[in-house]
This record gives C-alpha cells, structure tokens and sequence, in this order.
C-alpha cells in the first residue's frame, strides 16, 4: 500500500498569515467603531436626544413597556451602524477572500447571503431586544433570570431546527447516495450510538473553495453533514477521521456543554448588567426607568464589553473540548495518518495558520492549532505503539 504524504504548503502558510492579519486588524477597526458609536451616545446628549425623539410613538401595552420606541431606537442603532461599517464588511467578506482565492461567490450572490444574514439577525435580535424590555418593565429585579432561563430554551429550541429552519436558507443539501463511503460513516455514527438522519453534502463549493464537515442538530433533526469541497479531493479515510471528530463531540454531549456553559455566562453578564442599569436609575437619576429605551446604549455597551472580556473563557472551553474530539477521533479510529493528512490538508485548503502566537490562540481561536493537533495525534501514535514507556514517561 502507497502512503501518498501531505505536506504543508509553506507559501500557503505565508499567505495564511498575511490574510489572519489583515482580517485581524479589519475586526479591530469595525469594533473600534462600535466603541466610538456608543460613547457618543452615553456621554454626549445625542442618546437621550435620539430618545426623546420617539416619545411620540407611545403605545404602551403594559405599563413601562414601549415596544415602538424600543424597535425604532434599536434598529437606527443598528442600522446606523451597519451602514457605517459596510465598506469594511464588503472589502473583509468579500474583496479579500477573493484576493486570497477562497471565496468563489459573485457580487450578487454575496450581497443576497449578506442581506438574508442581516435580516435574520436583525428579526432574532428584535425579539430578544423587545423580550428583554418587556421584563424590564413587569421584573425589574429578576429579568436578567428570567431571560438567561429563555435564551437557554431559545438555544436548545435553535440547535435542533437550525439544520431544518437556519442552514437550507444558505446551502442546500442533498443526501449522499449509497455506497461505501455512506456505509463507513452510518457504522462509524452507530458505533458512537449517534442517531442521525443519514449523511449529507453541503453545496459549499459555489460559495467557497474552503472545506469542512459536521455534525448538525439535536435529538430527531441530528445529521452527518459533509462540504462538497471536502467531498471531492479528501480520501475516505481522511473524511471517517474528520466525522469521528465530529462524533467526539456528540459522544461527550459537547453541545449540551457549550449551550450550558453558554447560558451560565449569559446570566453572570445580565447580573452585572442589572446592577449597573439599577445604580444609573435607582442612584443617579440618569434614566426615568430599567425599561426606558433610551438605556438601549447602555444595555448594549454593556453586554457586548461582558462578551468580549468573556471571550478568551469561552475559546479555552472551545478548545479543550475540540482536543477531546481529536483525542476521541484517533483512539476510535486508530487512523493517524490519515488524522495528520486530513488536517494538512484542511490547513492548506482554508488557510489556516498552523501556528498563530500563542496570544492569538489564547484570545480568538476556538480550535488548537493545527500544529498542536498534529503533534496530538503523534504524541497519540507514540503511546499507541509503546503504552507502557508513554505512561512511566509522563
Ligand atoms: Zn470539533
């Protein structure tokens, strides 16, 4: 048997680097104008102003709640800042990964995924946004439960229709036909006990040149999904490796993990958040009432300083639990090699840095890098071979 080797593609890695740079500093500048956006509005009149402008929409469906404020406020907000940041958004999302050769998606069909994102985020935010106020104004001491306890529903809610409701609204899907490939992945899903709803392309080839693969859904909606850009150019044994992966996930329950995990640092930011909008109120007389909509700024500055001190927290989650995947990968399937070449591959493919500064990984990465995940599977091939001396040597 012929092992054909894959190796790194060093000007690849070069370019992998120049464009996680480049893509690094445009997320700066894009969050940097959010901060610029909210300390107008928190420390000039310009928030209460905008504020005081929408008095006028004053139905009030229960006393202190006022839903048409609230949407009307949010969404200039919102709106607002999409605009200001959309030639960052269209040079980061479409010219450069055009420039590196990973996307492969005309003008048009960028700008429909574009507007079908915004649009469904826009209408999720706006009902959590109204949601949030509703509580602020009939709890204003137990909201913040109140809405860790809906958005952990809401979350288990999504998991398991996203693959139904969320995802066909980009890719389309198409069951892979029978064959052995098909049959390797089914006995690979049975033998982690996964019930799934049979395995899938993802038409991902007309929109990117980059490949992946997974597991999608909970409970009855749970699929094998695999890109078409995987599809064609990864042996099987590559892809079985890659799709145990994705078993390990669902074998350690990583899902439930992250949406728990998820959940309780939710309810720690809207604690703190409920302190600091009580002191503006019940203290400093800055706002009428919690569930004044001109605290719109305030909530939102709020949650998103929470989310980015949280974030380096939640990648080291992210990232422990993707190195039990790979660990689950190699001892269920014993591939090594084929471990190591898929995710050579993978590395080539989507120009990933192997190896990003250890503070990069710290802060942004939710996966290892590719190089601690190859030195995994080889200190993983060491203790396989030899279990004894890899235990007395630890
Ligand atoms: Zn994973």
């Amino acid at each position: 048997m012929t092992v054909t080797s894959v190796e790194l593609d060093l000007n690849r890695q070069q370019e992998a680097k120049a464009y996680a740079r480049i893509r690094r500093r445009l997320s700066y500048i894009t969050m940097g104008i959010g901060v610029i956006g909210i300390i107008i509005l928190l420390f000039t009149n310009l928030g209460i102003w905008l504020a005081n402008q929408l008095h006028t929409l004053s139905w009030q469906p229960v006393t202190g709640w006022f839903p048409l404020q609230i949407l009307a406020y949010f969404l200039i907000l919102m709106l607002a800042y999409e605009i200001i940041t959309a030639p960052i958004a269209y040079y980061s999302g479409f010219v450069l990964p055009h420039r590196y050769g990973l996307s492969t998606m005309s003008l048009k069909s960028w700008l429909a995924d574009l507007f079908k994102g915004l649009a469904l985020s826009l209408v999720l935010e706006i009902l959590v946004i109204e949601f949030v106020y509703l509580l602020l104004a009939i709890q204003p001491q137990t909201w913040w439960l109140w809405v860790a306890l809906a958005m952990l529903f809401f979350s288990v809610v999504m998991a398991n229709l996203a693959p139904v409701l969320i995802f066909p609204i980009f890719y389309k899907f198409t069951p892979l036909p029978e064959g052995d490939l098909t049959k390797r992945l089914l006995a690979l899903a049975q033998r982690a006990h996964a019930r799934v709803r049979g395995v899938f392309t993802m038409q991902m080839s007309n929109k990117t040149t980059a490949a992946n693969a997974a597991l999608m859904g909970l409970g009855n909606t749970r699929r094998i999904v695999i890109g078409d850009t995987m599809l064609d150019r990864y042996t099987p044994d590559e892809i079985e490796v890659v799709l145990a992966h994705e078993l390990g996930h669902h074998v350690h329950h990583d899902l439930w993990k992250l949406i728990i995990s998820q959940s309780i640092l939710t309810l720690g930011g809207l604690y703190l958040v409920n302190l600091v909008l009580h002191w503006t109120v019940d203290t400093q007389h800055i706002y009428i009432s919690l569930a004044d909509p001109a605290t719109i700024p305030l909530l939102l500055a709020l949650m998103g300083a929470f989310s980015l001190i949280v974030m380096p927290i939640g990648n080291g989650l992210s990232r422990a639990i993707e190195y039990q995947a790979d660990e689950y990968a190699l001892q269920s399937t014993k591939m090594v090699e084929p471990f190591k070449s898929a995710m050579t591959r993978l590395a080539n493919q989507n120009l990933s840095d192997v190896e990003p500064s250890p503070i990069i990984e710290f802060l942004f990465h939710d996966h290892p890098s590719v190089n601690k995940r190859l030195k995994h599977a080889d200190n993983f091939a060491a203790q396989f071979a030899n279990p004894v001396t890899a235990n007395s040597a630890q």
